[in-house]
Formats: C-alpha cells, sequence, structure tokens
C-alpha cells in the first residue's frame, strides 16, 4: 500500500512541467508530468491546503487508495503515488490525454447512438466497480468523464475526480434494497459538493449525504446530453446555483417526447427514463445498466440520424 511522502521526493522522482496546465478544476490545478527515471508520462494533481480542508482531501485520497486497493478499473484514471509538503497536496495519477467528454461534445456536438451506447457501458462498468467497494463518486459530469484519445471514434472512458466522493463505511451490500442501503451505509465525510445540475431531486436539502443511486441520476443526465447535445432541463439562462437547484426542486420531468429526442430509438429512450426514475429505490443501479440491451449494443442505432 502506498503511503503519503514528504514533497522533496517528488521532484526527485518526477519531472514536472509546471509551465502546462492540463486542467483547472474548483480544488487543484493538474500539470503533466513524467517520471524521471523511465520517461513514463503522467498527470500531476496539485492541491492546496488553503482551498480544501484536509478532511475533503482526505475522502479523495481515501477514494482513490480503495479503488487502488480493489485493483484499479481500466476506466478509471487511478492513483500511483501521493506527496504532502506544509501547502499542498500532490497527487500522481495515470495520464488521459484525450481530454473532457465535456470538449468533445462542444467540438463535435452529439455521439451516435451505438459510440454513446459503448462510451456510456465504460462508465456504467466504473460504477458497477466503484459502488461494488463502497466509493459515491458524486460529481459525475462531462467534465469528469476523459478520453484516451482525442479521435472520439477509438476513445475509452477514464473517470476523474474524486474530491467530492464519499466513502461508505461498510461496503454496499448488493442483496439490499437501495433504501436499506441508504439508511445502514453511514459517510465519511460530505466535506464538498458536487455540480448541482447533475443532481437528482432527493439530493437537494438532504444532509449531504450522497448515494449510488445518485450518480446513476447523474449518468442519465450525461446520457441525455450526449444523445442530444443539450441538458434535459434547459439551464440556458439560468446563472446561480439556486436558480438551477430551483428548476430541479419543481421536479421537471425528462422531456422523452419532445422534438429533441425524436431521432432516439425506443431503447435508447427507456434507459434514460430508467436512469432518470425521480423515486431513487426505483432507478436503475449500476448491474442493472450494464444488462440494459441498448447498454450491451443490442438495440443502439447504427447510423447517426442527422
Ligand atoms: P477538480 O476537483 O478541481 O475539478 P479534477 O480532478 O476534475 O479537479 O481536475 C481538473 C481538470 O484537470 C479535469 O477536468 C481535467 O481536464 C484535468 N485532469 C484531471 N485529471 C487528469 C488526468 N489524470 N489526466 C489528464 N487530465 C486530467
Ligand atoms: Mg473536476
Amino acid at each position: 500500500r502506498m503511503r503519503s511522502m514528504k514533497g522533496r521526493g517528488l521532484t526527485e522522482k518526477y519531472t514536472i512541467d509546471w509551465d502546462t496546465v492540463l486542467g483547472e478544476g474548483a480544488y487543484g490545478m493538474v500539470y503533466p508530468a513524467r517520471v524521471a527515471a523511465t520517461g513514463e508520462k503522467v498527470a500531476l494533481k496539485k492541491i492546496s491546503r488553503r482551498y480544501t480542508n484536509s478532511s475533503g482531501f482526505k475522502t479523495e485520497t481515501d477514494a482513490l487508495l480503495r479503488i487502488y486497493d480493489n485493483g484499479g478499473h481500466p476506466n478509471i484514471s487511478g492513483l500511483r503515488d501521493m506527496y504532502e509538503d506544509h501547502s499542498y497536496f500532490y497527487l500522481i495519477l495515470d495520464l488521459v490525454s484525450g481530454g473532457e467528454m465535456f470538449e468533445h461534445l462542444i467540438h463535435f456536438g452529439a455521439y451516435s447512438e451505438a459510440d454513446a451506447a459503448r462510451l456510456i457501458q465504460e462508465v456504467a462498468s466504473a460504477l458497477a466497480f466503484l459502488h461494488g467497494v463502497g466509493v459515491v463518486h458524486a460529481d459525475l459530469k462531462p467534465e469528469n468523464l476523459l478520453l484516451s484519445t482525442k479521435n472520439r471514434l477509438d476513445g475509452t472512458i477514464k473517470m476523474i475526480d474524486f474530491g467530492c466522493a464519499q466513502i461508505k463505511d461498510d461496503e454496499l451490500d448488493h442483496s439490499k434494497s437501495s433504501t436499506e442501503q441508504a439508511t445502514t451505509s453511514t459517510t465519511s465525510s460530505a466535506a464538498s459538493t458536487g455540480t448541482t445540475a447533475y443532481w437528482p431531486k432527493e439530493r437537494f436539502g438532504n444532509d449531504g449525504e450522497a448515494t449510488p443511486a445518485m450518480d446513476m441520476w447523474s449518468v442519465g443526465v450525461i446520457l441525455y446530453i450526449m444523445l442530444t447535445g443539450v441538458h434535459p432541463f434547459d439551464l440556458r439562462g439560468l446563472s446561480t446555483d439556486e436558480e438551477i437547484e430551483e428548476r430541479i426542486k419543481a421536479d421537471p420531468s425528462p422531456p422523452l417526447d419532445h422534438h429533441l429526442v425524436g431521432h432516439l430509438s425506443e431503447s435508447a429512450i427507456d434507459l434514460i427514463k430508467k436512469l432518470m426514475e425521480k423515486d431513487p429505490n426505483k432507478r436503475l443501479t449500476a448491474y442493472e445498466m450494464l444488462q440494459h440491451p441498448w447498454v450491451r449494443g443490442e438495440t443502439a442505432l447504427k447510423e447517426k440520424i442527422q
């Protein structure tokens, strides 16, 4: 098991390109780096102690360590090493070089059903693993799904950003109903929040606990955006978190009879409905999602219909 080390070893073991920022988030700056001994490319996430309390950071590393201890997952950018000094934490992560799904959506627009099905299957697979080892991501959105290559047709998904993750003290028991899970599992921290545009209604005004079912709702919103290019609740013109919260708390139904989804297969719409199910107890789990015929590639339309 890896241990946190003092910052000094960091620059001996890694050559860091401080002039190139790979990404900038709420809590951290991410830089490209290389393992000095081998030249292998990695990513360095540097988190200022000023911007996060130590418990927020601890959850991120705890989640990454739990992933590591369980063998990692091909669709999650794993933790390789970590360091700290008096002002920063440094996480060494697998480098993912294809950019954010968010950028791919902006540049190329919506995905075909066949491409979306392949990518969302990888997200479901990562979540089945995470939820199985007791980690809720709690901040799923297209900015936190990276692609392994810039070519959107052959890239694979690498999930990142466990800065809002919650660890369940007991591993989730999949034989229990989700109601029991929600009441028997305890969270170790609710230090950070995620992006409200991807939250289900039940997440607003609760005690900050995130559940596996909340991750699944977020996947439904992401899938809707992947297939239509727009958010299901038309958040354009809403500028503050409060306005977004009001819109979602008003309990809109995802517009699935709308012209925006008219080109989609019935099976794709069925899946979005089951993910954006308002009752968290009835919502698809990651395991159930992996069984859905659209996710299995059996019913996804093969051609992009314009
Ligand atoms: P925050 O918690 O601040 O949102 P993230 O972990 O999401 O931090 O990182 C911010 C951005 O940095 C990401 O959206 C992505 O563009 C980039 N990034 C993060 N991790 C990696 C990585 N392993 N490889 C390449 N880019 C990354
Ligand atoms: Mg992020």
